[in-house]
């Protein structure tokens, strides 16, 4: 299986390729040259598979045995959930209970808790795999096969706040490569700065970035830029593990297809919700669009989807396009749910590209109409009937999503994050329009310990210690205890000065290396 860009003019390159890449050369995003599909056998001899295993069968459809053996690919998927409080499961899904208020019983409503990793958000269950496999790539060509390209490589995160710490924290445990997270300093919580500025290993470097005009998307555009600066590669060589790279959200795939198998399982009391064929719902907190993307690649890989909703917050470029097909970019809004302030969803384009009949035509158009034109994109109709069939969108104020978590906490006795709050409140607003019945599963991106102050605001709770116990979490008071190591500076200085550090940086781990391969020879002083 090979991999081609959305836009359509880079050439197609291998699955390693893809990974190392990030962007293709023509700032086209990569997809797989085709789909594969799943049939209702598959999914019952993956049933009792373990999440790591799962994770297996899926990864192994979209990467040629050729590019990473079977066993390697176990061996590195194993390492990456090693971390996981629960690494044979990984995500837990729950039952939210109906409410008994006399109100009509809530249809069977799931949680997924997909923040059981080292940074209690979702982005560690695909980010540890993407970084230790370019880890692994790296080492492979260190040792032998192609001597020219870089034995290190400079990965470059711009964060809303939780892809920052996922990359940081898996990063810190690799050899060849350096973290970059850029941050909007003040725009994420203090529990998301401390997770990126109190890692000890000495390849990770936070900076926070005052002012950014379009918070987190300011940062996006500067990294965009380094990454066409073809001077400034040649002396540092970059990657991305933002929520573009390919295997991010090859990895996110995973999810939809072990929580649809839980539903089949017997769980709190129900005895297989439903049988394997059936449909369900799932509720997708969206900003950059990564995770509905996995999901929307999940049905059309003939998952029994019926819906996915997305479920924004003030800034919903893709609700916007799936109600009036135009897609377009409006100023950021800063909300409780900051993770999700996304102005530009970058993996909409991907959405876009499979719901157009792969055409890499109509993403080039779209892509001059978004970024040149005030409409924005206009997206024809076969395309937009292809988008609802699969996706609902609906926007959720911060208002809601306070009211929501403090629902949940006195009706379930169960703490939602900020975001998670958002997909539920999407679900229960659009569930009048769905199918009466049907599941749905509601993706927990983050332990709500990351967002105290939000919650404390919805529990109307000002003490932070007064908080109840399922809002706090170990590692992150733990991460209050250590010292900060940040860099700071204000987006006007920031363009000069990050290219200025990287270089520094670079040319300190030149100079080691040198020295240790001089010692390794025998030479040196
Ligand atoms: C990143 C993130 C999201 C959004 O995921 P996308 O793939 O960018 O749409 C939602 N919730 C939390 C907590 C996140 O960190």
């Amino acid at each position: 299986m090979r991999y081609i860009s959305t836009r359509g003019s880079s050439p197609a390159v291998s699955f390693e390729q893809a990974l190392l890449n990030g962007y293709a050369p023509d700032g086209g995003l990569y997809v797989p040259e085709h789909l594969p599909t799943v049939t209702q056998d598959d999914l019952r001899r993956w049933q009792p598979l373990s999440f790591p295993d799962l994770a297996l069968e899926i990864c192994s459809l979209f990467i040629p045995s050729g590019v990473i053996s079977r066993q390697e690919l176990r061996q590195l998927l194993g390492k990456s959930f090693a971390a996981f409080a629960s690494p044979d499961k990984v995500v837990n899904l729950l039952h939210l209970p109906g409410k008994d208020d006399g109100r009509r019983e809530q249809p069977h409503v799931f949680i997924a808790e997909l923040f059981h990793g080292p940074t209690l958000a979702f982005k560690d269950i695909a980010m540890r795999f993407v970084v230790f496999l370019l880890d692994f790539f790296l080492s492979r060509r260190e040792g032998g096969s192609s001597p020219s390209s870089p034995p290190r490589l400079h990965v470059v995160v711009a964060t809303t706040g939780d892809t920052g710490p996922a990359a940081a924290s898996a990063i810190e445990e690799c050899r060849h490569l350096d973290c970059w997270c850029f941050f909007p300093y003040g725009s994420i919580s203090k529990p998301q700065e401390r997770q990126m500025t109190t890692l000890v290993g000495g390849n990770v470097h936070a900076v926070g970035v005052r002012d950014c005009p379009l918070g987190g998307d300011s940062l996006d555009e500067v990294v965009i830029e380094l990454f066409e600066d073809r001077g400034f590669m040649q002396k540092v060589p970059l990657t991305s593990v933002n929520s573009i790279n390919w295997g991010r959200v090859m990895v996110q795939i995973v999810h939809y297809f072990w929580c649809y198998l839980r539903l089949c399982d017997h769980i709190a009391g129900y005895s297989g919700l439903i049988e394997i064929g059936q449909e369900v719902v799932f509720s997708v907190p969206t900003g950059g669009v990564g995770n509905m993307c996995a999901g929307y690649i999940a049905r059309c890989m003939r998952l029994p989807i019926h819906r996915i909703v997305c479920a924004n917050n003030a800034n919903h470029a893709v609700t916007r396009a799936l109600n009036d097909g135009c897609f377009s970019r409006k100023a950021m809004v800063a909300t409780h749910s900051s993770a999700i302030d996304i102005v530009v969803p970058y993996n909409f384009w991907r959405v876009l590209y499979l719901a157009s009949g792969c055409s890499a035509q109509h993403i080039q158009q779209w892509t001059r109409q978004f970024y040149e034109s005030d409409q924005g994109a206009q997206i024809d109709s076969d395309t937009l009937t292809r988008l609802r069939e699969a996706l609902i969108g609906c926007v959720v104020s911060d208002q809601d999503t306070l009211l929501t978590i403090n629902e949940c906490f006195v009706n379930n006795g169960y703490v939602l994050d900020p975001h998670t709050a958002v997909a539920l409140s999407a679900y229960r607003s659009l569930q009048p329009s769905l199918p009466p019945s049907l599941p749905c599963v509601v993706l927990a991106t983050a332990h709500p310990a990351k967002f105290p102050s939000v919650v404390q605001r919805a529990l109307r709770i000002d003490d932070y210690s007064a908080l109840p116990a399922k809002a706090h979490h170990p590692a992150i008071e733990r991460i209050f205890l250590r010292l900060p190591r940040l860099r700071l500076c204000s987006f006007d200085d920031f363009r000069a000065y990050i290219r200025a550090e990287m270089e520094a940086v670079d040319g300190y781990r030149v100079r080691v290396r040198q020295s240790k391969d001089d010692k390794v020879q025998g030479g040196g002083f």
